[in-house]
């Protein structure tokens, strides 16, 4: 079957024409990869224009959006497949179980919560998925910088650091992806070992 890959991103565009150029180049990337996408299911910011771009180009693009956040982020109703969830936490488990890979664009509090918690659940060993960031315009530099310093003050262990791909070009990102899936064995998401 086709490999999804999860994109988590702002509700809002970003200050800098290079974040919505990004986003439109990770959509091509995935199509031309044959990978469909799986994101938050709004028509909002950056991730609608990472939708926008798949479904343009013919991919298959899954939203997952919370009940209440229906009206807020205007659910996207172009969607291949729009899922319609009750809570933030089942967003987040539908959207982990149904993908094969996660990457961070640049966004707000939501994007970071969403990435890290599906990087902290890759340190536990709850899955063996990639999780990368795509660093566009050094964006994450500050974020990268401080989980650096986390391995410096011993919070954060060499090896679980060494498991977020960071890369500044989507092609440069899926291609970690792709050396990722041919040497890892994919192991199935539980949700009952979160
Ligand atoms: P932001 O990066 O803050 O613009 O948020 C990006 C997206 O993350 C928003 O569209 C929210 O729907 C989503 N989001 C924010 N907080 C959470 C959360 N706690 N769990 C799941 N999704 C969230």
């Amino acid at each position: 079957m086709k490999r999804k890959i999860c994109v988590f991103t702002g509700s809002r565009p970003g200050a800098r024409a290079e974040y919505q150029e990004a986003a439109r180049q990770i959509g091509h990337e995935l199509v031309e990869r044959g990978y469909g996408l799986v994101y938050g299911g709004g028509n909002v910011g950056l991730m609608t224009v990472v939708a926008d771009t798949v479904l343009a180009l013919n991919g298959h693009v899954t939203g997952v959006i919370p009940d209440r956040l229906v009206e807020k982020e205007v659910a996207h109703c172009g969607l291949s497949d729009l899922r319609i969830v009750p809570s933030m936490h089942e967003r987040k488990a539908v959207m982990a179980e149904l993908s094969d890979g996660f990457i961070a664009l640049p966004g707000g509090i939501g994007t970071l919560e969403e990435f890290f918690e599906v990087l902290s659940w890759a340190q536990l060993g709850i899955h063996n998925k990639p999780c990368g960031l795509l660093n566009v315009s050094g964006y994450f530099q500050q974020l990268i910088q401080f989980l650096d310093y986390a391995v410096d003050q011993d919070f954060l262990k060499p090896k679980h650091r060494s498991m977020l791909i960071v890369e500044e070009e989507p092609s440069a990102l899926l291609d970690r992806f792709e050396e990722f899936f041919a040497t890892h064995a994919a192991e199935r998401f539980e949700r009952s070992r979160t």
